[in-house]
């Protein structure tokens, strides 16, 4: 072969190849730091982030969790979140120059444009945005999703809406749309996190019945429907006023049970192997199809690719 004039790709064609992909990647990279990973209407306040990192407005979101057929492949987008407490509102700062091409966010501090080309990170106790590398050099300790667990320590206060935290803990932090070895130590959390609070529930509810004060059963039923109506009310009254509902941060911040769940989630994680570990969690905890496993971390983008 070589010399008989078939056509042999010599390095020019696999570099040409190889250049259209990686350009068509990076465009579908940047495609998610611009639109909502649902509707695919571009960002604008009220954002959220999902336990992975995903970006989403707020009222898309809110559409999907009353009806999950509201955007299709909804369910193939983010099949792990239950409800408004999985989701993170963030404090992203508008791009103060809305030209053609421009990103809808920029940093707080180095006012860097978040466009997929630097990483950027949101501080999960007040949603505040960050290019990670300008959050860094104010907050050299702080620390990376995967990083060993740390008892309380000292705290520091955000950068830009000064709220206090602790920054040598992996839970403060919750990076944009990372890498998908990132994303799979932020699902292995959020299962984790989700069995420590139904087993912390169970003790608990096991406690109240030895003392003689049996939950009832309709009073379980009552709480789920207060829980429904609650979500539509907020829908609705967003809808109505046209203007995005106050957010509370309070509801969305790491309850403290998570911290507490997550030194029993790196054991587990270390155990197991991280991949094997995210996918018997999936599988047992979340009922979703299986096989949806290793496709929705990179579903969104995936989306843009083939439209
Ligand atoms: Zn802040």
């Amino acid at each position: 072969m070589g010399a008989d004039g078939g056509s042999i790709p010599d390095r020019r064609d696999l570099v040409k190849t190889r250049g259209k992909a990686a350009v068509a990647d990076k465009a579908v990279a940047r495609e998610r730091f611009f639109n909502c990973a649902l509707s695919r209407k571009r960002l604008a306040k009220p954002v959220v982030a999902d336990p992975l990192g995903k970006l989403y407005n707020k009222d898309a979101m809110i559409e999907y969790l009353l009806d999950k057929s509201a955007y299709g492949d909804g369910e193939q987008i983010c099949p792990y979140i239950l409800g408004v407490k999985d989701l993170l509102t963030l404090n992203a700062q508008p791009n103060p120059d809305e030209g053609e091409g421009k990103a809808p966010f920029v940093c707080w501090l180095s006012l860097k444009e978040m466009n997929g080309a630097v990483p950027f990170i949101a501080l999960r106790h007040c949603g505040c945005v960050f290019a990670d590398g300008a959050l860094r050099a104010v907050l050299p300790n702080l620390a990376k999703v995967g990083d060993e667990a740390v008892g309380p320590t000292e705290e520091a206060s955000c950068p830009n809406c000064t709220k206090p935290f602790h920054p040598t803990s992996a839970a403060s932090v919750l990076p944009i749309y990372p890498s998908q070895d990132v994303q799979e130590v932020l699902l292995a959390t959020l299962f984790a996190t989700r069995a420590a609070a139904k087993a912390n529930k169970k003790r608990k509810k096991e406690g109240k019945e030895k003392d003689g004060k049996e939950k009832d059963g309709k009073e379980e039923k009552g709480e789920r429907a207060s829980k429904v109506a609650k979500l539509k009310t907020e829908a609705s009254s967003r809808s109505a006023s046209g203007s995005p509902a106050p957010v509370s941060n309070a509801s969305l911040a790491p309850s403290v049970r998570a911290q507490l769940a997550e030194h029993e989630k790196r054991r587990q994680a270390a155990k197991a192997g991280m991949s094997d570990a995210v996918k018997a969690m999936f599988h047992k905890n979340d009922g979703a199809k299986k096989g949806d496993v290793a496709d929705f971390f990179g579903r969104t983008f995936n989306r843009y690719a083939t439209n």
